[in-house]
């Protein structure tokens, strides 16, 4: 037992690719369709159990950077752990993300633990496996593959979610968790 280690968390990714969503869904376990875009910068906390200690994330989730790009060092400063989400639907969303990942490795703290996350996962339900139908209902524009294989290369945590059905999303959070030292 003991305090929580503190982690200042900050997410980035281009505007509607569902940051809050997914902010809204680790901290208070609900979805809103059509929710208000967030303005300025929301400010959230978590706490995240781990076998041996506890974690808690102090969650900046920005606006406003998607298009007045020079805000977005004040999120990223002392950032203990950034999430950079993409849309599996669009494609230009992964460009953008690959963008924000090298601007991290360059500019953030040097142990700065960064996940790549594809949201919106439940547009491609059509391609699961016990259902061979059709895949008309499949809006997906990068593969899981692809997708995995740069963030290996650029070594990010990765994983695909949905904060809409919630799959991955304590998950990827939990994953985080444990790459912070403890102190
Ligand atoms: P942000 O601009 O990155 O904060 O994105 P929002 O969280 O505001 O979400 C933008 C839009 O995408 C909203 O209409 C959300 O309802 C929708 N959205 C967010 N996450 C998901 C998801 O996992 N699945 C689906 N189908 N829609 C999502
Ligand atoms: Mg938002």
């Amino acid at each position: 037992t003991g305090k929580a280690t503190q982690v200042k968390l900050v997410l980035l990714g281009e505007s509607g690719v569902g940051k809050s969503s997914l902010v809204m869904r680790f901290v208070n376990r609900e979805y809103i369709e059509n929710r208000e875009p967030t303005i300025g910068a929301a400010f959230l906390t978590q706490k995240c159990h781990l076998d041996d200690r506890s974690i808690k994330f102090e969650i900046w989730d920005t606006a406003g950077q998607e298009r007045f790009h020079s805000l977005a060092p004040m999120y990223y400063r002392n950032a203990q752990a950034a999430i950079i989400v993409y849309d599996i639907t669009k494609a230009s969303t992964l460009d953008k993300a690959k963008s924000w990942a090298k601007e991290l490795q360059r500019q953030a703290n040097s142990g700065i633990v960064i996940a790549l996350v594809g949201n919106k996962l439940d547009l491609a339900e059509g391609e699961s496996e016990d259902d061979n139908s059709s895949t008309e209902d499949n809006e997906r524009q990068v593969s899981e593959e692809d997708a995995q294989a740069y963030a290996d290369e650029a070594g990010l945590l990765f994983k695909e979610t949905s904060a809409k059905t919630s799959k991955n999303v304590d998950a990827i959070f939990t994953e985080i968790a444990k790459k912070i030292p403890s102190e």
